[in-house]
């Protein structure tokens, strides 16, 4: 049998790692996977149950009672929590400053790593992303990404996203993410053994898709 195709996209926030991974996944006809979606609907969950985010044994508790689904057909990436579509609430601005500190709980990464190795082994080619994909949960992935972008390049980005008109509180925003992200102890951010580093911040999304494709089709 031969191995499945697994394209791991690492990177911090912002960098454009989502749009590039569905555009990826959509014109190599591949599976996606947002893991990120998936740490968000774990926070997501435990702000709804009312636990102290800074309780790592509370988080614990709570999560392993949660169910979270993930769907992985990148023209339409669907996630549950319980049966219930967390799609939207997952995007606001009370999870993004509260995902790190769940994804920084050990025990919680355990169950969520379990679940993201899940997705993938029941697909037959999928692009995976996230911080620590091709470092921990993919490690044999044939073609490994870092996608990277400059700092300003990445606030500028998510607050056109956001509709924020504050760049520069964004800007603060994902640079304190991508500390607690890249300075934990279990799994940080960082970038792997094998990776191919790919600078989006003077490229347009096509450019990086296109230049991502190129590697993926080069490995296979
Ligand atoms: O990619 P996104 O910004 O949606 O990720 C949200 C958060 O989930 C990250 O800031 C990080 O704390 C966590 N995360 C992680 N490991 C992953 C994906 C996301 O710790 N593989």
């Amino acid at each position: 049998m031969s191995k499945s195709l697994v394209v791991a996209i690492d990177g911090p926030s912002g960098s454009g790692k989502s749009s590039t991974s569905r555009g990826v996944a959509d014109r190599l006809s591949l599976d996606y996977l947002d893991t990120g979606a998936i740490y968000r609907a774990m926070t997501w969950a435990l702000l709804e149950r009312g636990v102290d985010l800074h309780d790592p044994a509370a988080i614990v508790a709570a999560a392993e009672g949660i169910r979270l689904t993930s769907g992985t057909d990148p023209s339409n990436p669907t996630i549950h929590v319980d049966g219930t579509d967390v799609a939207e609430p997952i995007r606001s601005d009370e999870v993004t400053g509260s995902v790190s500190l769940v994804a920084a709980v050990p025990r919680v990464r355990e169950l969520l790593v379990d679940l993201q190795r899940e997705a993938i082994g029941g697909s037959s080619g999928i692009v995976v992303e996230g911080r620590d994909i091709g470092s921990t949960v993919a490690p044999d992935a044939p073609v490994k990404i870092y996608l990277v972008a400059d700092p300003a390049a990445r606030a500028a980005r998510r607050a056109a996203e956001t509709g924020s008109p504050d760049a520069a509180a964004t800007e603060l925003a994902l640079a304190r993410r991508d500390e607690i992200d890249s300075t934990r102890s279990t799994s940080p951010l960082v970038r792997s053994e094998g990776a191919v580093v790919v600078d989006g911040t003077f490229l347009t999304l096509e450019e990086v898709i296109e230049a991502i494709v190129g590697i993926v089709d080069a490995a296979r």
